[in-house]
């Protein structure tokens, strides 16, 4: 069975990661448009770099938790069958074990030159003067997708999304496109879809089937039950 898991900022929650819009976290003391977008990165560099060097530091002393690990478990159990997509930018799926990951909104621990298109491994901390390895322009910035900006792989998710039978997405709010509209694309190709959630979301509608709690509660329970049908 071919299957597909979409993960959003809830899974990480328990790791102790902000989500994109609890309140008091990360996210909420800063202005999007002024850290996550192309324009605030041109208009104030130092202030989109300390933010994310603030939040790399976060990631880095986060551990993967349960549902990160449960995962990595099915990757194991259903070897080449299983696809993890997420728009997280941490790397605790990684350091959970799994394998197969696509990060469609980039990763935190890596770097990007906006000259040349060079990635290499972040240094903990960049300012706007870092010169890029390769082509030496200081035109350093973390490899993550902003706002306004096309995520990565939308191609092979395409044709992932045309031949997935279950699809399961997990602690996303689904208000963030195009992955808000991956569980249509999976039913019109015939896949059964599950959401795992803490509460209703805007796309819960769409699912064939729901389940609510917290992800280091839901999703060890939901491995455990389809490996052992298997
Ligand atoms: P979101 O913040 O919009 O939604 C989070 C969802 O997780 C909500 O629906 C919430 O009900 C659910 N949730 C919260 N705690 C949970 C828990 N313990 N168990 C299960 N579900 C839980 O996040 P999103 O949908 O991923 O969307 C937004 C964007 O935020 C993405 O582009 C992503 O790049 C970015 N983001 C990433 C991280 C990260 O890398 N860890 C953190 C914050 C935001």
């Amino acid at each position: 069975m071919r299957i597909m898991i979409l993960t959003g900022a809830g899974i990480s929650a328990e790791s102790g990661l902000g989500t994109f819009r609890n309140s008091g976290g990360m996210w909420s003391s800063y202005d999007l448009a002024e850290v996550a977008t192309p324009q605030g990165f041109a208009t104030d560099p130092d202030k989109v770099h300390d933010f994310y060097n603030a939040r790399r530091k976060s990631v880095l002393s986060a551990e993967p938790n349960a549902a990160h690990i449960a995962l990595a478990r099915l990757e194991r159990m259903l070897s080449g069958n299983v696809t993890i997509v997420t728009q997280n930018i941490d790397n605790l799926h990684e350091r959970a074990g799994s394998r197969n990951i696509i990060h469609m909104h980039g990763e935190i621990v890596r770097a990007l030159c906006n000259i040349c298109r060079n990635r290499w491994d972040a240094p903990k901390t960049m300012r706007p003067d870092d010169a890029c390895p390769k082509c030496g322009e200081a035109a350093i910035r973390p490899d993550v997708v902003w706002f306004g900006e096309i995520p990565y792989h939308l191609d092979h998710l395409d044709e992932l999304l045309g031949t997935v039978e279950l699809f399961v997405a997990i602690g996303t709010s689904g208000q963030v496109h195009p992955a808000a509209g991956f569980v249509q694309m999976a039913a019109a190709s015939g896949a059964r879809t599950l959401e795992i959630n803490l509460e209703p979301t805007e796309i819960t509608p769409y699912f064939d089937e729901v389940k609510f709690g917290t992800a280091t509660s839901t999703v060890p329970a939901w491995v455990a039950d389809l490996v052992s049908r298997l």
